[in-house]
C-alpha cells in the first residue's frame, strides 16, 4: 500500500508543482483533474475493495462512484469491474501491479459503464463476462461515451470504450489458485454476474445489490431483479460487496434493496392509477424512508423517467387487450 499511496502523493505534488511554476489560467487548471487517490481496502483474506462514492456521476468524484474489487491469486489480481474512466482503470492496475503481481483476468459483472470503461487500462489481458454482457456494451458504448464525457469531461480523457473480449459460460473458474463461483442472474440489467469468492465466502453482488445508495433502474426489470434477490438470499456468505455502498457482514444489502424495489414499484403503480403524470410523480419524491439515501432524489427522478410506462401498463388496462 505504501509505495501505491507515496506514488500518487508524488504526482500530485509534481501536479501541483507545475500548474503553480506555469501559473495556468483556471481553466486550463480546472481541465486537468489530480488522480482518484484511490484506497484499496483488504477486507478479507487476499480480497482488496475499493469503495466508491454514494453519489451519481459527477465533475466532483469523477465518476469514482462503483466498488472495485481485487483478488490476490498466484497469477496475480483478478479485477472485478473497473470503473468508469482510463484514469480510474489506470489507478487500479497500478495497485494491482506494484501490490498484487499484476493482472491475472479482468471480469465485469454487467454493462453500465461505471462497471467497465476502465478496461481500456486493461487491454492486453483477458476481460470476461457473460455474453450478454459483451453484447450489451458494444451496442452502448456510443451512447454511454457521448454521456460521460459530457458529465465527467476532462476526467474521461483516454477513455476509450473497451467491451470484454471473453465470455463467462461455465459456474465456475479456478485463476491462480483462486476458485470463483459464478452466478449469472438478470433484473438489474439483462445479464447480472455475481461472484462468489469461495477462499473467503465473500460475495461481490455487482448492481444486483445496493446499500445507503439508491438502486438505479435504466434496464430494470422489478420482478425479475426480485427472483434474483430470492436467489442472493439463499447463498452462505461471509460477507457482502454490493455494487455500490459499503462491504458488510449483514444482510443488510439484501433487505434495503428488496425494500426499495418493492416500495418504489409499489409507490410508482399508485401514482400511475391515481392519474398522475410523470412530472408529478417525480415531483413527489422518493418513499420518504429512502429520501436520506446516496444519489436521491435525483436516482429516483430518472428511475420515473425511465420505467413510467411500465406502472402506467401495470396500472391502466388497455380496452380490448390492445
Ligand atoms: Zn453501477
Amino acid at each position: 500500500m505504501t509505495g501505491f499511496r507515496s506514488l500518487t502523493r508524488r504526482s500530485l505534488v509534481a501536479g501541483a508543482a507545475a500548474a503553480t511554476a506555469l501559473a495556468l489560467p483556471r481553466a486550463v487548471a480546472q481541465a486537468q483533474p489530480r488522480g482518484y487517490d484511490l484506497l484499496p481496502q483488504e477486507v478479507a483474506a487476499g480480497l482488496w475493495m475499493i469503495t466508491g462514492a454514494p453519489e451519481s456521476f459527477a465533475r466532483s468524484n469523477g465518476g469514482a462512484i462503483v466498488n472495485i474489487v481485487l483478488l490476490a491469486s498466484a497469477e496475480g489480481a483478478i479485477i472485478i469491474d473497473t470503473g468508469s474512466t482510463a484514469r480510474m482503470g489506470a489507478e487500479i492496475r497500478a495497485f494491482a501491479d506494484q501490490r498484487l503481481g499484476g493482472v491475472a483476468r479482468v471480469i465485469n459483472t454487467h454493462h453500465h459503464p461505471d462497471h467497465w470503461f476502465g478496461n481500456i487500462a486493461f487491454a492486453d489481458r483477458p476481460i470476461l463476462a457473460l455474453p450478454a454482457t459483451g453484447d450489451l456494451c458494444r451496442r452502448s458504448a456510443p451512447d454511454y461515451a457521448a454521456s460521460l464525457y459530457a458529465l465527467l469531461g476532462p476526467w474521461m480523457a483516454g477513455t476509450t470504450p473497451t467491451p470484454p473480449g471473453q465470455r463467462i459460460e461455465s459456474d465456475e473458474l479456478v485463476i491462480g489458485g483462486r476458485t470463483l463461483r459464478l452466478l449469472a442472474l438478470s433484473g438489474h440489467s439483462a445479464a447480472d454476474l455475481v461472484v462468489q469468492d469461495v477462499q473467503t465466502g465473500v460475495l461481490i453482488a455487482g448492481d444486483l445489490l445496493f446499500l445507503d445508495r439508491a438502486p438505479s433502474f435504466p434496464d430494470a426489470d422489478v420482478a425479475r431483479w426480485l427472483r434474483a434477490l430470492d436467489r442472493l438470499a439463499g447463498l452462505e456468505t461471509s460477507g457482502v460487496v454490493p455494487g455500490h455502498g459499503p462491504f458488510h457482514r449483514s444482510g443488510a444489502a439484501l433487505a434495503q434493496t428488496r425494500q426499495y424495489l418493492e416500495l418504489t414499484r409499489d409507490r410508482l403503480d399508485q401514482a400511475a392509477a391515481l392519474g398522475l403524470s410523470p412530472v408529478e410523480a417525480m415531483a413527489a419524491g422518493p418513499a420518504p424512508a429512502f429520501r436520506a439515501l446516496g444519489a436521491n432524489p435525483e436516482e429516483y427522478i430518472r428511475t420515473v423517467a425511465q420505467r413510467w410506462a411500465d406502472h402506467e401498463r401495470t396500472a391502466l388496462p388497455v380496452i380490448g387487450g390492445l
